[in-house]
């Protein structure tokens, strides 16, 4: 579904993307870890040209998307939901006008059915009692359930999380996890960043260890967990384990 080839990404002389070649197959939830600064995020990004690389291509669905115009960049960005640490929900709008607003601007589906969806998508996420509420009056495990159903709402084919719980109380890290869990068990596409382990082991059929610009090693959480074979992949964890 998701191809790299060559990738690489510089800022100003600083190289931080060094040559990524990846694959992500359609229904595989990738888990991406690694130290701060090795350019997890960096490399999302490219994933839907947030950021342009510097070299290298990304296909989607088979078409290189690394020069597309900007329209027909668009349609593709539609196919991929994405997902940050920082909700940025709409504070002006209700918690349903959030997830409504973008199938019935972009893709002009009607009110009637734009709302029917998005309550479904908030009972999948749990919050179908928060239709009407405001994001400020929500807490920010339920602000970020709001944040995935309105990436949901596009009907994507594949969801990019960016450390989705980092800015969590811890509380509220579970809530979040249970549903992207429960989105990767319906069989989503997704390639998520995180220091969650325990979700990466529980829920990952790919680790991706990334660790200055290079994707040092690749495995089941079996083997990256159990019997990592890079030294910095073992330091890591012996750090975050
Ligand atoms: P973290 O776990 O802290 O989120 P990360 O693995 O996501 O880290 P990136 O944010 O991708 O890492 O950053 C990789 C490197 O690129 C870092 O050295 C960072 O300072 C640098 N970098 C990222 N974005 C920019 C930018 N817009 N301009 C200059 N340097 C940047
Ligand atoms: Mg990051």
């Amino acid at each position: 579904m998701i191809q790299t080839v060559g990738l690489k990404k510089s800022f100003g002389d600083t190289e931080v993307i060094k040559g990524i070649d990846a694959q992500v197959e359609k229904g595989q939830v990738i888990v991406v870890i690694g130290p701060s600064g090795g350019g997890k995020s960096t490399f999302l990004r490219m994933l839907n040209m947030l950021e342009q690389p510097t070299a290298g291509s990304v296909f989607f669905e088979g078409e290189d998307i690394t020069h597309l115009p900007t329209n027909k960049l668009d349609t593709v960005r539609e196919k991929m939901g994405m997902v940050f640490q920082s909700f940025n929900l709409f504070p002006n709008m209700n918690v349903l006008a959030n997830v409504t607003l973008a199938p019935q601007r972009v893709k002009k589906t009607g009110a009637a059915a734009a709302n029917e969806q998005g309550q479904q998508l908030l009972e999948q996420v749990g919050l179908a009692d928060k239709a009407d509420a405001f994001p400020a009056s929500l807490s920010g495990g339920q602000q970020q359930r709001v944040a995935i159903a309105r990436a949901l709402a596009m009907d994507p084919d594949v969801m990019l999380f960016d450390e989705p719980t980092s800015a969590l109380d811890p509380e509220m890290v579970g809530e979040v996890l249970k549903v992207m869990q429960a989105l990767a068990k319906a069989g989503m596409t997704m390639v998520v960043v995180t220091h969650e382990m325990g979700f990466a082991r529980q829920v990952a059929d790919q680790v991706w260890f990334m660790d200055g610009g290079v994707l040092a090693e690749k495995g089941t959480p079996e083997q990256i967990f159990d019997h990592p074979k890079n030294e910095r992949t073992k330091s890591f964890l012996a750090k975050v384990l």
